[in-house]
């Protein structure tokens, strides 16, 4: 499995840090999770293989994440690298997508979802607990999260039984760390450092005890606002936490492998 961070930040302008994207890739294909505006150019700018892209998570409805998605499905319309491409493109995410889409659409007639090859969305009901195939082969599993009414948290699993868990914006949570555990990467919300101003996001304390809960194989602390700026957030997080804490910054590559 690989990582790449598109964006570690958030929606807040940064000269270094483009809001949020991960492109994760498994022997079965490629997945992008969330898609702000900026996310959209950083695949291209990380050589990755966008037009051939099989799957996207939509976290929840929150621009940072999910701003860019009608940029990249105008620019797949419209690509030289997208008009052979056959393959359908499997997009997943949270309530409010179709809704999302659809009034883009009719904004300007675009016609998002008619593309040379089929688009097929399916929303996850953040009520309940839902699994489906994200990539032939790897599982995907839900889990509510208290930032939005509709903001999930994704479990991908694959053959080798290698798991990622992606928390995106949230509170903090005990179930949630129970949905995280054991995972070989936790992607997990850090806006702050202290004293956050907003109880849907995790302060780095909060970060840190949810790592300690879940007990992953390897941290990696993003959404990181600017008042991170010129912090050692590594050395910082490992007097919280002995085990394995990696602070995002974009264009990072993570190859894991279960051990
Ligand atoms: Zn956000
Ligand atoms: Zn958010």
């Amino acid at each position: 499995m690989k990582l790449v961070v598109l964006g570690s930040g958030t929606s807040v302008p940064h000269p270094q840090r483009a809001s949020a994207g991960f492109w994760w890739e498994s022997k079965s294909g490629a997945v992008l999770l969330d898609c702000s505006g900026d996310a959209v150019h950083r695949m291209a700018e990380e050589h990755l293989d966008w037009p051939n892209l099989d799957a996207i998570w939509i976290s929840h409805l929150h621009l940072d994440h999910c701003g860019g998605l009608a940029n990249l499905l105008f620019g797949m319309k419209w690509a030289p690298q997208t008009q052979d491409r056959r393959q359908p493109l499997n997009i997943f995410g949270c309530e409010g997508l179709e809704k999302l889409l659809q009034a883009v659409d009719e904004s300007h007639n675009y016609k998002l979802r008619k593309q040379h090859f089929p688009i097929q969305l399916e929303e996850i009901k953040a009520a309940r607990s839902c699994e489906f195939e994200i990539l032939p082969g790897v599982r995907a599993q839900t889990f509510s999260t208290p930032h939005t009414r509709e903001s999930l948290a994704i479990r991908m699993t694959d053959a080798n039984e290698s798991a990622v868990v992606y928390t995106s914006d949230t509170g903090f949570s005990a179930e949630l760390a129970k949905f995280a555990q054991g995972a070989d990467l936790l992607i997990i919300d850090c806006s702050f450092r202290r004293n956050k101003p907003i109880a849907n996001h995790l302060d780095l304390d909060e970060a840190m005890r949810l790592a300690s809960l879940a007990a992953p194989r390897r941290v990696l602390l993003t959404h990181l606002y600017p008042e991170w700026d010129g912090v050692e957030i590594e050395a910082e997080a490992k007097k919280l936490w002995p085990g394995d804490v990696v602070a995002a910054y974009d264009g990072l590559t993570l190859d894991f492998e279960k051990r």
